[in-house]
């Protein structure tokens, strides 16, 4: 059996392409049932405890049970099928047993805190992973006895299964519908590129004219590009009703009793631990203090933010009056007359754009930037193993003394079975041992349009940004110089500080030095013209005041469902959603929306009484580009000092003290405000 389970091989990472759904369940139990015996072991044994004797070697079993589970729920992230979402399911409980049963050991708790106290301090790494293992023993529920335990680990058990039920009912009402048109001028100024695929998906399924899937480029074409106002709606309606009980497809995947049951678990899982709310408990070990000092944060934005989106909504409205809309606005319209006025206030549209932004291009300039910045090169390498589709890349990092430092897995392309959005993984974390140092290895995963016969993938600058951003989070990953894993890359870093390398590298694509690098016509081979950077640099502004409120939106519904759920009241989706658009709509929404029921952030994701951590972030990572700016924005010397005090420290440096020794003092929120043009008066959009 071990010899034929690749995934029990001695490789750091197995053959992608010969993992079955079969082999996953045997060689988590094989490693589950190692650890167990393990750990009885060395408790039998009991005192004194070392981090050799102790420590080391159970971080090394969690270790080789992140190589085995993490292939699988990337596999289950990106190439889903029935029997490998089978075998996930059936191994998630007993893994979730396995985290709850160690984390509430109290022998296991104590040698911990006496390595802990023993310590010297001479070793940053060892420190802050033996002080954030200790928390983390009492956030699980270590002081915890009789039924109360078992409670804990019930419920622990629950939510797991929960958070992959809730993805997957996401997963199958998307790919429950789709929208098929026949009628070509319905379709006019959606983008070539969008109706190509629109056509190879209609021939796919042996249907006439074009078939648009519910994935965001597609449902993107659509609500942004199409004229057709009925069309649109559909399109619209299909989307915000995702996984709910309403829409095309109303019930058949419905998220309700999901999340319900989620909230109502989270909230006793706290009161277990003592909390008053789930919010509480959420944030202990993140840089915010607490629920009330985020609230404080995500309103004062919100009213920053709130005059500007009123005079957004007001432009397009003229605007779509003056085109000869006749009709009141609709949701579903907003994007479609908002990207007409944007091509006319900034003489651009997102299809002049895209010829300037091929794939290949970007990556090539996005690597020069990182060159830049931080002296590594980034070149096409052979993958330590087999990937799980033929469209999948690998590259490595090196360093400028030519060492090899790390390497990724580029997944660019949308395609059935493969989750929505984009997302930085960890395939690999860098550990030194005896053996040596194995060197950091990432998964990138984006869902770009795949090329239509033989052509360039044409990308969005959207699109543009979303491959900077997990760049950033793979950068964080690959540049850590922290030894152990349990405390290197984004490993033990505060939630709420994760966003900050990725939405930092976002600001490159902005800046005329690096767009010199990303962009390159599709045909001509000319970077983007001093004009249309003009032009685009003011669709950076633009609607940014909406948009700044639609994230502070998800915030606080996110923050309120936690933090003030009442069990006598159950889940109150719709009531707190009514309340947080007081402060932050302006636009009225259909009765028929269902926005939670999509939310995979906080219900499928680990954001739950986190979502506001993108724009903390975004304080701390606006902040940190201010000081490029004022220096130069490839400025190398600022680029080393900012490699070496963040993205060389994971989670060894708590975030406050991590920003001081960059910024060389604590973060403002100005730059932020200035980058989004929420500064000064509000003006009224141009013409
Ligand atoms: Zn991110």
């Amino acid at each position: 059996m071990r010899e034929d389970n690749p995934l029990l091989g001695d490789r750091e990472i197995p053959d992608f392409d010969a993992i079955s759904p079969e082999h996953v369940l045997p060689a988590v139990r094989s490693v589950i049932a190692e650890t167990r015996a393990w750990v009885q072991a060395r408790v039998a044994r009991g005192a004194p405890y070392t981090w050799a004797d102790t420590v080391a070697p159970l971080e090394a079993l969690d270790d080789r049970l992140a190589r085995i589970w993490g292939p699988v729920g990337h596999l289950h992230g990106v190439l889903d099928s029935a029997a490998l979402r089978e075998a996930y399911n059936a191994t998630l409980p007993e893994l979730t047993d396995l985290h709850t049963e160690l984390g509430q050991d109290r022998d296991l708790y104590q040698a911990y805190r006496s390595v802990l106290e023993a310590d010297d301090g001479a070793d940053p790494a060892a420190r802050a992973l033996l002080t954030q293992a200790v928390r983390d023993f009492e956030l699980s529920g270590v002081a915890l006895g009789g039924e109360a335990r078992e409670r804990y680990r019930e419920i622990a058990r629950e939510l797991a299964a929960l958070g992959a039920r809730f993805e997957e009912n996401l997963l199958d009402s998307q790919q429950a519908w789709q929208l098929q048109c026949s009628d070509r001028d319905r379709l006019r100024g959606v983008p070539g590129q969008a109706l190509s695929r629109a056509a190879a998906e209609a021939r796919s399924r042996g249907l006439s004219g074009w078939v648009f899937t519910l994935d965001h480029p597609a449902f993107d074409a659509i609500i942004s590009h199409c004229p057709d106002r009925e069309l649109r709606r559909a399109m619209y309606e299909a989307w915000v009703t995702r996984a709910s009980d309403q829409g095309p497809v109303a019930g058949l995947h419905d998220n309700t009793g999901v999340i319900a049951r989620i909230l109502a678990l989270r909230h006793e899982e706290a009161a277990l631990l003592g909390f008053g709310d789930y919010a509480a408990l959420s944030l202990v070990p993140k840089m915010a203090s607490d629920a009330d000092a985020v609230e404080r944060f995500l309103i004062d934005l919100a009213s920053k933010a709130r005059p500007y989106a009123q005079q957004e909504l007001t432009a397009v409205r003229q605007h779509a009056r003056a085109a000869g809309c006749t009709d009141e606005l609709e949701a579903w319209d907003l994007g479609y007359w908002s990207e007409r006025l944007r091509e006319t206030s900034t003489g651009i549209s997102e299809g002049a754009l895209r010829p300037y932004f091929p794939l290949d291009a970007v990556l090539d300039g996005l690597f020069a930037v990182t060159t830049s910045l931080y002296g590594v090169r980034v070149q096409a390498a052979a993958p330590p193993a087999r990937p799980w589709h033929p469209s999948v890349r690998y590259h490595q990092l090196v360093d400028t003394d030519g060492a090899v430092i790390g390497g990724f897995y580029l997944d660019p392309y949308t395609r059935p079975g493969k989750r929505g959005g984009a997302w930085m993984d960890d395939c690999l974390t860098r550990h030194r041992s005896g053996a040596g140092l194995r060197v950091p290895i990432a998964h990138l995963v984006c869902n770009f349009t795949p090329p239509a016969d033989g052509a360039a993938s044409l990308l969005s600058h959207d699109e543009v940004l979303t491959l900077f951003h997990e760049f950033g989070h793979g950068l964080h990953h690959m540049l850590t110089e922290v030894d152990l894993p349990g405390v290197g890359g984004i490993n033990g870093v505060a939630w709420d500080v994760v966003e900050l390398p990725s939405q930092f590298m976002e600001n490159f694509a902005w800046t005329r030095e690096g767009l010199d690098r990303v962009s390159r016509h599709v045909s001509s081979g000319e970077p983007l013209p001093s004009a249309m950077h003009a032009d685009l640099l003011r669709t950076r502004h633009f609607q940014s005041g909406l948009a700044m409120l639609r994230q502070v939106e998800f915030a606080l519904l996110d923050l309120r469902l936690h933090r003030d759920y009442d069990p006598g009241q159950g889940a109150r989706l719709a009531g707190t959603l009514a309340e947080v658009r007081q402060l932050t709509g302006l636009l009225q929404r259909p009765p028929f929306e269902r926005f939670a029921h999509a939310f995979s952030h906080i219900f499928g994701g680990g954001y739950a009484a986190g979502y506001y951590s993108y724009k903390w972030a975004e304080v701390l990572s606006s902040d940190v580009f201010g000081a490029f700016e004022e220096a130069g924005v490839l400025d190398a010397e600022t680029g080393r000092r900012f490699r070496e005090t963040v993205l060389a420290v994971g989670g060894t440096v708590p975030p406050a003290d991590m920003f001081r020794a960059f910024r060389g003092r604590d973060p403002q929120p100005d730059a932020l405000l200035r980058h989004s043009g929420l500064l000064g008066e509000p003006q009224a959009a141009a013409p």
